[in-house]
């Protein structure tokens, strides 16, 4: 909570402390500089690396700031085991899984589809760490076989938390509210705010970071990039996820008020914050554009970024979501549209194990 008390004060941090955090992540991660990158591009403007790569838990990554919240010591009351799904290289699963054991919890990963090679990239890592896997054909099958578990694990006397896909919750978006302050702190108040790129998809990463912005009243400008979705679709799922965030501090569980519809969160302070979030969520660019022919299959805009952070600043990239939002903040170095001054802070979300499938 060190990072909480230097960020500043104010109703909305107060109540943002009272949310339940189970600690998992090794943090503040570092704001690694990348001068050999900015030379080599030719641009007068500062690149930084927000190393989320290094959040630490079964190879770390944004999912283990995200499952912190997601695993409110509340919520792990008399639990016995997680049970979450993904594809057969999902870092979600993997993060998951690395939870569940460092909990002395069990875990279940629904994956839809098989791996070509189980022993290979995140396939792997989700065997090591323990995980029990059920295969299903297709992601609509995903959630039905999630509760199948859950009922199972129920039967056998124990009792299942099932988290979310992807962790890209209300919940889970409080994580990044953290980094946020992080960068703040990394970078000082008194400079004039950065840009902030980063590979988004489930929106939750997203959501997190307009949310702490609207806190700080920071006027990073955000620029969030699809790795498969549509840009409109990351739009909307990450600004209801911020707001649903900013409503989630200091909200008493009520049933009554909750089934007649009011929201009893609702006062002058979080009036003033949510609109706080709605325009700092206006202001965002959500770019389509690095996608390319779809999820996880490379680019050469992509590729190209991969060699250049890794040639240039000794930052490794992975292909399906980091190389295709370093592609966007290249192209806009090039383009001028970052210029001499301006200070490019890419957050690094992790994704390493599929450089090894
Ligand atoms: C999950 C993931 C993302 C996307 O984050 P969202 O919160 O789902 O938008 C980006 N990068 C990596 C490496 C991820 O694993």
């Amino acid at each position: 909570m060190r990072v909480l008390r230097s960020a500043g004060s104010g109703p909305a941090l107060d109540r943002l402390k009272a949310i339940g955090r189970t600690r998992l992540a090794t943090v503040p991660t570092p704001l690694l500089p990348a001068p050999g990158l900015a030379d080599h591009l030719g641009t007068r403007a500062r690149i930084s690396i927000k190393a989320d790569d290094c959040t630490g838990l079964g190879l770390g990554g944004n999912k283990v700031r995200k499952l912190e919240y997601e695993l409110d010591p509340a919520r792990l009351q008399g639990v016995s085991h997680l049970v979450t799904a993904g594809g057969p290289h999902s870092n979600h699963c993997r993060v998951t899984a690395a939870a569940a054991a460092r909990l002395g919890l069990g875990c279940t990963l629904v994956v839809n589809g098989e791996p070509e090679d189980p022993g290979r990239g995140n396939a792997r890592l989700h065997r090591l760490l323990g995980a029990r896997i059920v295969t299903v054909g297709e992601r609509g099958e995903r959630g039905a076989a999630m509760e199948d578990e859950a009922n199972r694990i129920a039967g056998a006397g124990g009792k299942a938390l099932v988290v979310p896909i992807g962790a890209s919750t209300a919940r889970g978006a409080m994580g990044y509210v953290h980094a946020v302050m992080e960068m703040r702190d990394q970078i000082g108040s008194g400079n004039a705010p950065p840009w902030i790129f980063t590979s988004s998809s489930s929106g939750g990463t997203l959501g997190g970071l307009i949310l702490g912005c609207a806190i700080l009243d920071w006027r990073a400008r955000l620029v969030a990039v699809s790795a498969d979705e549509p840009a409109a679709t990351i739009r909307e799922t990450a600004t209801g996820l911020a707001v649903a965030a900013a409503r989630l501090p200091g909200r008493e569980p009520d049933p009554q008020k909750d089934l007649s519809g009011a929201d009893p969160g609702a006062g002058r302070g979080d009036m003033d914050l949510a609109d706080r979030v709605l325009e700092t969520a206006d202001a965002v660019t959500v770019t389509d554009r690095f996608v390319g022919a779809g999820y996880g299959i490379p680019t050469p805009e992509g590729e190209e970024a991969t060699r250049l952070f890794g040639a240039r600043a000794g930052v490794i990239l992975d292909p399906v979501y980091t190389a295709k939002a370093a592609a966007a903040l290249v192209a806009r170095l090039r383009d001028g549209t970052i210029s001499a001054g301006d200070h490019a802070v890419f957050l690094h979300t992790g994704g390493h194990p599929a450089l090894f499938r």
